[in-house]
C-alpha cells in the first residue's frame, strides 16, 4: 500500500488510459459506476494534522478532485460540510463514511448551487453547524462539450458560467463575512484557461475567468488575512470526463498528452488543496498551482 508520501516512480504510479475508459453516463454522473474507480485516495491519503480543528465547505464533494479534497482535509482533521447534486447521494454518502472514520464531522447538503440562495444557505449551515467557516474549496463545476458555436445554446453557457463562476461568486462572498484572519479560500481552474479545446468553448472561458477573479479578490481580501488561491488540474480520471466532458471515443487516450503520458488521479490533486488551505501556504496569496502532469502553463 503506497500513500502520497511513497517514493516512486509518477509516469507509472497510477495507468494509462486504454480502451476501457471509454465509457458514458448521463451528467452528473456517479464515480461508483465508473471503471476503472478514479482513486481520490479513500484508501491511500495519509494525513499529517495539517488542518487539525478547521472548518471547511467542498462544493462537488461527492466525486472525483472534490471528494479527494473532501477526505483529505477529514484526514488532515477538519471538519467538512459536502455541497453536491441531489443525484449525487450515493457517492456523497460513500465521503460521509469516510469522514466519519476519521472521527470528524461531515455535514451533507445537497443542492444546486446555480442558486444563489442554495450558495447562501450552504455558508450559513456551516456556520451553525461547524460553529464557523475558515476553508471554503470550491471544487464543483459543469463541462459539456460542444463541437461548434452554432449549437452552442444560450442555456447551456448561462448554466456553465453560473456552476463554475456564479457560484464561486455567491460562495466567496457570503463566506468572507464569516472568515477570521487566517481562513482560505481554493478555487478550481484548468489547464483549459490557458490551452483552450476548441469543442470546450464556454468551459475554458470559465475557468480563465475563475483564475482572473481569484487574483483580484485575493489582493482585495489579503489585508482581512484571508487568503485566495487558485488549483488549475490537467486531465484527471473524473466523472466529469464520462458524463460529456469530453467525446468518448477520445477518452481511450486521456491524459496522453502530458509529459507524463497519464492521466492524473483525484487523489493528486488532494496535496494542491491541502497546502493551499494550511497555513504552511502563508505566503501564497493569488497564486494558481497547476497539477497538470507538465504542461507547461504562462
Ligand atoms: P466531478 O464530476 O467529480 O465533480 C464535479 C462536481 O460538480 C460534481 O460531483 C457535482 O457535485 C458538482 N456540480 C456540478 N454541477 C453542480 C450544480 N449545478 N450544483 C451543485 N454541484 C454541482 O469532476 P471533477 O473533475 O472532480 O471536477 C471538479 C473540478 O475540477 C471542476 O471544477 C472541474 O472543472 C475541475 N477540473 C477537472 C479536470 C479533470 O480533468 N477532471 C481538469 C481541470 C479542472
Ligand atoms: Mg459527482
Amino acid at each position: 500500500m503506497t500513500d502520497q508520501y511513497t517514493f516512486q516512480d509518477p509516469t507509472k504510479q497510477f495507468p494509462k488510459a486504454g480502451p476501457e475508459f471509454q465509457q458514458k453516463q448521463e451528467e452528473p454522473g456517479l464515480q461508483k459506476e465508473m471503471t476503472p474507480l478514479p482513486d481520490s485516495g479513500e484508501t491511500s491519503y495519509r494525513g499529517t494534522g495539517r488542518l487539525t480543528g478547521r472548518k471547511a465547505v467542498v462544493t462537488g464533494a461527492d466525486s472525483g478532485i472534490g471528494r479527494a479534497a473532501a477526505i483529505a482535509y477529514a484526514r488532515e482533521g477538519a471538519d467538512v460540510v459536502l455541497a453536491y447534486l441531489p443525484e449525487e447521494e450515493a457517492d456523497a454518502q460513500e465521503v460521509v463514511k469516510l469522514i466519519e472514520a476519521e472521527g470528524r464531522k461531515a455535514v451533507a447538503v445537497p443542492g444546486d448551487v446555480r442558486d444563489e440562495r442554495y450558495c447562501v444557505n450552504l455558508i450559513e449551515t456551516a456556520v451553525k453547524e461547524l460553529g464557523g467557516i475558515d476553508i471554503l474549496a470550491n471544487i464543483a463545476g459543469k463541462q459539456q462539450f460542444v463541437e461548434q458555436i452554432e449549437d452552442l445554446t444560450t442555456e447551456h453557457f448561462d448554466a456553465t458560467f453560473k456552476t463554475n463562476v456564479y457560484a464561486m461568486f455567491w460562495l466567496c462572498k457570503a463566506a468572507i463575512k464569516h472568515m477570521q484572519p487566517g481562513s482560505t479560500i481554493i478555487n478550481t481552474a484548468s489547464i483549459e484557461a490557458y490551452e483552450p479545446e476548441p469543442i470546450l468553448l464556454d468551459y475554458a472561458t470559465t475557468k480563465a475567468s475563475i483564475n482572473t477573479f481569484s487574483k483580484a479578490l485575493a489582493q482585495q481580501v489579503a489585508e482581512k488575512g484571508i487568503r485566495v488561491n487558485v488549483v488549475a488540474p490537467g486531465p484527471v480520471w473524473t466523472p466529469l470526463q464520462v458524463v460529456g466532458g469530453q467525446p468518448t471515443e477520445v477518452l481511450k487516450e486521456f491524459g496522453e498528452e502530458t509529459p507524463l503520458k497519464r492521466p492524473g488521479q483525484p487523489v493528486e490533486m488532494a496535496p494542491a488543496f491541502v497546502f493551499l488551505a494550511s497555513p504552511e501556504s502563508s505566503y501564497v496569496v493569488g497564486e494558481t498551482l497547476n497539477a497538470n502532469g507538465g504542461m507547461p502553463t504562462p
